[in-house]
């Protein structure tokens, strides 16, 4: 994880077991190695990310990143802002990230990051503090994640190693260099 001196967490919500398996383990993958501290799957608890995200810390380690399942959404979003957090709502419906991203690293609240799956309840529109576009088509929860925790962490977080890996990669120009830790 970077740090910023805060946490900031990724929460998603809308979670559908038997069809997001594979794009809710990459949201969670961009999490962590996009520099946030914790990740959350709000209301539902799948196995099978759980499983991919702990095969992945285990060869490639997790340093403190923080996985969390079965909690009540709407109850985790009242408590972070019960204890002082700010809430960013990833949405194409809101602000442009160019015209609130420095209010938002401006602030030194702990930062939850929502990002939905299927269509998002009204309520956390209202919940968040911030309600905001990566642009104004729609894509993918996976890439605004990826571009508003970059904009975030101001690309620091690319070089992030976790100091609990067994494997870490050696950059070539060509094939594939991994490196056992000793
Ligand atoms: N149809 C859903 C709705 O209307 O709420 C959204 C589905 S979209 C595939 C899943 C998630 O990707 C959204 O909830 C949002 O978090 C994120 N997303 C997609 N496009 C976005 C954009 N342009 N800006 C910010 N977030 C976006």
């Amino acid at each position: 994880m970077i740090d910023r001196g805060i946490k900031v967490c990724v929460l998603r919500i809308g979670h559908r077991p038997e069809r997001d398996k594979r794009v809710t383990t990459h949201v969670a993958l961009t999490a962590r190695a996009f520099g946030a501290s914790c990740f959350v799957l709000g209301d539902v608890e799948d196995r099978s990310v759980s499983e991919s995200l702990r095969k992945v810390c285990e060869r490639w380690g997790c340093g403190g990143f923080e996985y969390v399942s079965g909690v009540s959404s709407v109850e985790f979003v009242n408590k972070w802002k019960s204890l002082g957090g700010s809430v960013v709502h990833l949405t194409m419906y809101g602000l442009h990230l160019d015209d609130v991203i420095n209010t938002i690293k401006s602030s030194s609240k702990d930062l939850l990051v929502i990002v939905g799956a299927s269509k998002v309840p009204r309520i956390f529109y209202e919940l968040a503090d911030f309600n905001v576009a990566i642009g104004h088509q729609p894509h993918s929860e996976v890439a605004a994640l990826a571009i508003f925790l970059d904009r975030l962490f101001e690309g620091r977080e690319l070089h992030l190693i976790f100091s609990d890996a067994k494997y870490y990669i050696e950059p070539s120009v060509k094939g594939k260099k991994v490196v056992r830790v000793e």
